[in-house]
């Protein structure tokens, strides 16, 4: 529901804030509260145009009357007149509903859009802000794995820049800055392993909701802390990287890092390595993608060579984390399949989250929902919107959700 009243470019912020007018969609969520915390560390720099949420109309009333946006959209339209009523006092205009945030998109009160809704829910909304000009600072992976190749054409058409925020992807960015004339032979994404790592299937076949939820080192949403302990984040972030650097199947490696200190590697032809380094915490990327080309001064922890005796790397077990041996056979058959996994990943780790299926049987939906979904091998966009749907259903129904 968009309420009739004009939508006005112009919008007087009283902290007098300028700069680089963003957009946060999903400002509730963990992307969104640490982009938020950027934002108000560099007033001068960026003010925050636009927030979105879900449900959490608490935590969005809040940030509206902290950060003084010209729009905010909550999500869930029940809650439309309570957050309305809560910042009458206001000039912010407040809209409603899955149609509202595609709209709102498409407005010319920002320049940049933060991608950092979760899920295939991000896709829409992050084409019409492409298709509207902005810059896109992408958090939202799985609009890449569903339709990464329409999305960067028409990113290229409307001549818009799109700035990882995934820590990997900021990581090989950031290497690959100065080297545009310079092949890559390959890029190795680096992951923990998540919680999980070393152990085999009689023991994962037991593992609660509360267990995968423990991440080692990274606090993220819930549904990307299973996506981390079943290593199927690993493939969709593989897919990602396949659309955002152009790069072949073959030309993307994934290694186990558990110390989570190199971000991501990039070798060039003639065998050289690059990599990007720092603590795991993510208000670095997201800063460098909200600030990109610049750096800009902060007072985050440092990492220290003398306090760690070891990084360590070794080969993913993709016989137990078969998550992840699907999402490579889904890069490499391409196609609307890596869409179906998407889908099927996205009902698996809800079921699971709501106790419905214990952990391994996450793969067998997926598994089972890519053997059954009809392979497009040049998909439209209503096909992967099509394909989407069908998958879902598909993969509930095997749950019986
Ligand atoms: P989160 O669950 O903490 O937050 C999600 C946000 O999206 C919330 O603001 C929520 O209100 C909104 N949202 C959820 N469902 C929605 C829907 N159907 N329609 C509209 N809005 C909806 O998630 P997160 O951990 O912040 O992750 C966001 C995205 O960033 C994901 O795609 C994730 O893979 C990616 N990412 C996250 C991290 C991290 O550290 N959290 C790291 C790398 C990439
Ligand atoms: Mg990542």
């Amino acid at each position: 529901m968009i309420e009739n009243q004009t939508i006005g470019t112009s919008h007087n912020s009283p902290s007098g804030a300028g700069g680089k007018r963003i957009a946060i969609f999903g400002s509730t969520g963990s992307i969104g509260t640490q982009a938020l915390d950027v934002i108000a560390a560099n007033p001068d720099i960026f003010s925050a145009e636009v927030l979105t949420a879900h449900h959490n109309d608490e935590l969005l009333v809040q940030q509206a009357l902290r950060f003084n946006p010209n729009v905010i959209v909550i999500g869930d339209e029940k809650k439309y007149g309570k957050v309305k009523e809560a910042l009458s006092a206001t000039d912010i205009k407040v809209f409603a509903g899955e149609k509202a945030l595609e709209e709102v998109a498409a407005m010319d009160c920002y320049d940049l859009m933060l991608a950092a809704i979760v899920g295939y829910a991000g896709l829409r909304p992050t084409l019409n802000a492409i298709e509207s000009g902005k810059a896109i600072a992408l958090a939202n992976k799985e609009t890449l794995v569903v339709a990464g190749d329409i999305i960067m054409r028409k990113a290229v058409e409307n001549r818009v820049p799109v700035i990882p925020v995934d820590s990997e992807h900021s990581a090989i960015f950031q290497c690959l800055v100065g080297e545009t004339r310079n092949r890559i032979e390959k890029i190795i994404l680096t992951a923990s392993g998540g919680p999980f790592l070393g152990r085999k299937p009689n023991y994962l076949v037991n593992v609660r909701r509360e267990h995968a939820l423990q991440h080692p080192n990274w606090a993220m949403g819930a549904k990307i802390t299973i996506d981390s302990a079943t290593l199927m984040n690993k493939g969709l972030e593989m897919i990602e990287a396949r659309w955002l650097f152009n790069l072949r199947p073959e030309q993307i490696q994934v290694v186990i890092h558990p110390q989570s200190i190199i971000h991501s590697m990039v070798q060039f032809e003639d065998g050289s390595i690059k990599a990007q380094m720092g603590l795991p915490d993510m208000k670095l990327p997201i800063q460098y993608a909200l600030a990109f080309p610049k750096r800009i001064k902060n007072d985050f922890p440092r990492f220290d060579f003398r306090k760690v005796s070891t990084l360590s790397f070794e080969e993913p077990d993709v016989k137990t984390f078969r998550n992840l041996a699907l999402a490579q056979e889904a890069l490499i058959r391409g196609g609307n399949l890596p869409c179906v996994m998407n889908a099927a990943n996205e009902i698996a780790v809800y079921a699971f989250l709501k106790n419905r299926i214990n952990f391994l049987d996450m793969t067998s939906a997926i598994e089972q929902t890519m053997q059954n979904i009809p392979f497009i091998e040049k998909p439209t966009l209503e096909e992967y919107f099509d394909s989407d749907g069908e998958a879902r259903n598909f993969a509930a129904d095997l749950i019986k959700l």
